[in-house]
């Protein structure tokens, strides 16, 4: 791969100070990046498993994305939310098709995406009330579970002291227990309307939900008149090998929530719902940028390559293979093994030993390898849909070699 002309740049001269200090960053500016790989400003390559935490699901920069958004870009990119534009209806109607869903509300990020569920199961709760004639809105999620940054998708989200860290926070999300039926069904009241859920918790530690769980959730929301909401921000668009994570469970969830994959890297996202629970009105629901011509044409381009024959089995088959390997991996070096569904796993340290393995795995020379670890003692893979076998077994090899560096530098 060639150098970006402006390589080797020291890192001093870049201005930092004028972003707000939102997470702590390592001193590196990333200049570049082509499908698993990314370059720094000193032009030193990395093999990427974050890839922009699950989002770029064809890897960096694709011919695909890149070809759309400049087409589109050459014809037009914003005749407003209030008029119908070509791609939005393209990319509402494919997604319908492969979907058990009816209609699709498109947006820019995973939390608004969600904002918009949460909207929608409150208007669904108004429109059917309880037999005291009081409006439902209480909206059951699950302890660790992350659903975005907004004020109610953080108070949606399990995590905890995210409730209270931006006081007070949004009423009416109870928080149950992730596989344990009973406990969501003791949350059950008279002014319940839903139960939203990630198929796999992703930052949670890639926890996915079991199938068990997952039907036994179907019939009792079925039951209960609950509407049951599928956060499939991380684990859709492929992500599990599925097109969607719902379906390895085979129930239909009411409502879906789309992100991160659906826009390959750049901003957008999607609230599906069957027809039976449209219920929103003019003037309930919009957006400056929905449904953008911009980001729906590159939506377009991902769902065809995901669409593509073979493509959702080559990533089931490499989620086995990335499996064996992480297993092996882990009885080499006494770990606890590994956990995950298609692409999306996690492997279990056993030791808090995670942030080390990520600094010195990023600063391995002369190729670096860029991880994450959601939790101390847990390592997250999410890299790109298409990576190939010989890429899974580099990141085997040098994450072998990390594990022994983290654990003499203890
Ligand atoms: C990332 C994520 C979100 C939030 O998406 P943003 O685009 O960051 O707002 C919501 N839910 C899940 C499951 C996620 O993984």
């Amino acid at each position: 791969m060639n150098k970006p002309e402006h390589a080797n740049m020291p890192f001093s001269q870049y201005d930092t100070n004028a972003l707000l200090h939102i997470t702590n960053r390592p001193p590196l500016v990333f200049t570049e990046g082509h499908g698993m790989w990314l370059t720094d400003h000193n032009g030193k390559q990395y093999l990427d498993y974050l890839q922009g935490w699950a989002v770029n699901c064809l890897g960096h920069s694709p011919a695909c994305i890149s070809e759309a958004l400049v087409a589109q870009a050459a014809r037009v990119i914003n005749p407003s939310p209030a008029f119908y534009n070509e791609p939005s209806l393209q990319l509402a109607s494919m997604l319908v098709k492969h979907s058990c869903f009816d209609r699709v509300f498109f947006a820019n990020s995973g939390a608004e995406a969600n904002e918009g569920a949460i909207k929608l199961a409150r208007k669904w709760g108004k429109l059917h009330p309880n037999a005291a004639g009081e409006h439902r809105y209480e909206i059951i999620t699950m302890d660790h579970s992350f659903h975005g940054r907004t004020l109610a998708t953080m108070s949606a989200s399990g995590k905890a002291g995210w409730g209270t860290m931006f006081a007070p926070q949004v009423p009416g999300f109870p928080h149950a227990q992730l596989n344990d039926l009973a406990s969501v069904e003791a949350l059950i009241t008279d002014k319940t309307i839903a139960v939203m859920l990630e198929p796999v918790q992703g930052e949670g530690g890639v926890i996915p939900a079991s199938r068990e769980f997952m039907q036994g959730l179907r019939a009792l929301t079925k039951k209960h008149g609950l509407l049951l909401i599928v956060d499939e921000v991380q684990s859709g668009m492929g992500r599990t090998g599925k097109l969607f994570a719902y379906q390895l469970s085979d129930i239909e969830p009411d409502i879906m929530t789309l992100g991160k994959g659906i826009g390959g890297g750049v901003p957008l996202s999607a609230l599906l719902c069957k027809e039976e629970f449209a219920c929103f009105e003019p003037g309930d629901q919009g957006g400056t940028y929905n449904g953008n011509p911009l980001m729906t044409a590159v939506g377009i381009a991902v769902l065809d390559s995901l669409l593509a024959p073979g493509f959702l089995q080559s990533v089931a088959d490499k989620g086995a293979y990335l499996k064996a390997g992480l297993e092996q991996l882990s009885s080499r070096h006494g770990l606890e093994g590994e956990r995950g569904e298609g692409l999306l796993r996690a492997l279990k340290l056993g030791a808090p030993i995670g942030p080390k393995i990520v600094e010195i795995a990023r600063d391995l020379e002369p190729v670096g390898l860029l991880l994450n670890a959601p939790r101390p003692e847990l390592l997250r893979f999410m890299p790109a849909l298409n990576l190939s076998i010989a890429e899974i077994d580099q990141m085997l090899a040098l994450l072998s070699q990390v594990i022994e560096l983290a654990r003499q530098a203890d």
